[in-house]
């Protein structure tokens, strides 16, 4: 496939962010023209991201501070489609949820029931949680051992979380310490699984082959857009190098420098 038949194929463009369309605090040139390039074109656009300690005010706020305008809709971030997910599948249940306040909130808005009480919990999920505490992994080592069969699910595998002065602990570091007591793994919800991509195409109402997952990873974006059988654009703007792409087993459609190339391309196009 070349980016030409991508483009010409594609209604729906699903982006990663860091390390995508900005890295960290610092937005790329492209981004927000590539953007505007795409409404231009008659197609969409939605960001789909594994970070679950904001909601979608939090991104709306920090996309307008980067100078790119956007709406609470246009976020998928693995916070709301575990609130989907668990609304689906667990409404009728208690959770014990280790996450932020924010993630609390979610949960609440959406009428599930979220407790502080291991004798209550029917359900752990755990969080990119910038609020943890001891309490909290104590409270969850607890549950997987007294109720061996307990609902574990968790947003994001991601072990870390880029922030300006290099990485913090993420969610999937949390599941890791919790791991290292118990030998219990969650289900993950966020990337690469691919109920975000599913539940953006269902939100878009767009087919797999006119959708395309854009990130900078290749073990999360482009992993979810494989399981998602979506088209895949691989970004060398972020984590991802080329070394790494020689190297990975499943491979996404293509592999550019940046989003710039595919804005550059798609104004050839006009
Ligand atoms: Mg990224």
């Amino acid at each position: 496939m070349t980016l030409r038949e991508l483009i010409e194929t594609t209604k729906l463009y699903l982006f990663d962010l860091d390390g995508t369309l900005y890295l960290s605090e610092d937005v790329f040139p492209f981004s927000a023209e590539l953007l505007k390039e795409i409404k231009a074109r008659g197609a969409r656009y939605m960001y789909i991201t594994n970070n679950s300690s904001k909601s979608g005010p939090d991104y709306v706020a920090k996309m307008t501070r980067l100078g790119i305008e956007s709406t609470e809709d246009e976020f998928i971030s693995s916070a709301f489609v575990t609130t989907k997910y668990m609304s689906e599948n667990y409404a009728d249940k208690c959770i014990y949820l280790c996450g932020t306040q924010s993630l609390k909130n979610q949960f609440l808005s959406a009428g599930l029931c979220v407790t502080d009480s291991t004798e209550k919990a029917d359900c752990i999920v755990i969080g990119s949680d910038t609020e943890l505490t001891f309490k909290k992994i104590d409270d969850v080592c607890r549950l997987l051992y007294e109720k061996p069969n307990i609902t574990y699910i968790a947003t994001n595998p991601d072990p870390i979380c880029p922030t300006e002065y290099g990485n913090m602990p993420d969610c999937g570091a949390i599941v890791d310490m919790i791991f290292t007591a118990t030998g219990k793994m969650p289900i993950y919800i966020g990337k690469p699984s691919p109920l975000m991509a599913e539940f953006s195409m269902q939100i878009c109402g767009c087919e797999r082959e006119e959708t395309v997952v854009i990130g900078d990873r290749l073990d999360t974006d482009i992993d979810c857009g494989l399981a998602a059988d979506t088209k895949t654009l691989l970004v060398y703007s972020g984590f991802a190098t080329p070394e790494m792409y020689e190297n990975a087993e499943k491979k996404p459609d293509l592999a550019i420098a940046d989003c710039g190339v595919l804005l550059q391309v798609m104004k050839k196009m006009r």
